[in-house]
């Protein structure tokens, strides 16, 4: 099933993200909570891609694992870190012959240590030329990256909007946005890319916080802006792992529930449609993520 027919036919569509795990112990724990996570019957799941490529069988075995065990559509992440246009080729035509039919195209990041991104020796230099690749090798369904709070490398708000409409123009048929903790940031960039004739449908990435201090770091590393009273709100659960858990579980839900149903400003004009769906970065975990999803399926209408 390809991830643009879905988003074209059901709304609200809902999305879990995992990373590949190093140890077997580590498989086991994921495959877990994937099964516990199957039972919410999300419309898709997709796997990271490790920076450098270090994940490309891992990532490969498991989104086909994935659809062949637990029935469910997988969308691989591909980056063109470290790789050639030839790596890239076979990366790809690997995933088309596993039945593999959703790609999320990625620049990736620079390797640990290195300061900007180098493409390799033959290797892409943008997302957007990875997105026409995987088109010229088959009929794949490709999504891609957006930055509600402008890409960390980005000159500026309006340089990273025209790159992004480049890639999306490029053959994007869904963008998934990065994590962030304040709404209005969302609403103010899908504005822009409406306003910048970008029409493709554009899924928040929600991140559940179960961790001050590792939450404080990701925000740091992709420039997620924390609203001070939801910090505060973390710090007054201080070291009590149950209270800071059910802190981010709140939080997350109330920024779902507000994405899929804006608030009603004036009787008169009809209320905006919600966004189409909801990306989970699960960070390997069920729990929190099952805990959300539940308190969203109790408001029966923001389900569906
Ligand atoms: C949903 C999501 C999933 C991710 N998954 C992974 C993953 O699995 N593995 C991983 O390593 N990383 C992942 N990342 C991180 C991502 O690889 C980094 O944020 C990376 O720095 C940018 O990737 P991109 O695909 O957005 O790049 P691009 O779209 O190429 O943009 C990167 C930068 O270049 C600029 N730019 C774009 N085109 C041009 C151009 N033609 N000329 C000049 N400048 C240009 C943009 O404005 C931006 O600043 C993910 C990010 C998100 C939001």
């Amino acid at each position: 099933m390809l991830i643009r027919d879905r988003l074209a036919h059901k709304r609200p569509v809902f999305s879990f993200e995992f990373f590949p795990p190093k140890t077997k112990r580590s498989v086991r724990a994921l495959w877990t909570n994937l099964e516990q996570l199957a039972l919410l019957e999300p419309d898709f799941v997709s796997v990271t891609y490790g920076a450098g490529g270090s994940t490309r069988t891992r990532t490969i075995d498991l989104v086909a694992r994935i659809k062949r065990e637990l029935g469910i559509e997988p969308v691989a992440h591909l980056t063109c870190v470290g790789a050639s246009r030839d790596d890239l080729c076979r990366v790809i035509d690997d995933l088309g012959e596993r039945g593999v039919q959703n790609i999320l195209a990625l620049r990736g990041d620079p390797p640990r240590g290195q300061d900007g991104f180098t493409p390799a020796p033959d290797g892409l230099r943008h997302a957007s030329e990875l997105v026409a690749l995987i088109h010229e090798r088959g009929d794949f369904c490709v999504g891609a990256a957006c930055y509600p709070e402008v890409h960390p490398e980005a000159k500026s708000a309006a340089s990273d909007l025209q790159f992004l409409k480049q890639k999306v123009d490029a053959g994007v048929d869904f963008l998934v946005s990065q994590l962030f903790f304040d709404n209005t940031h969302f609403h103010r960039f899908l504005k822009a890319a409406r306003e910048a004739g970008i029409t493709v449908p554009i899924m928040p990435g929600i991140m559940p916080v179960t961790n001050l201090s590792q939450i404080q770091r990701f925000s740091q590393m992709c420039g997620a802006t924390l609203p001070k009273p939801f910090v505060k709100r973390l710090e007054l659960a201080g070291d009590d792992p149950q209270a800071v858990f059910w802190a981010g579980v709140q939080y997350a839900s109330y920024q779902c529930r507000a994405l899929l149903e804006p608030p009603v400003t004036d009787p008169f004009v009809r209320p905006a449609k919600g966004v189409p769906g909801i990306h989970f970065y699960t960070l390997n975990r069920s729990p929190a993520t099952r805990a959300i999803f539940e308190i969203l399926r109790l408001s029966r209408s923001a389900i569906g």
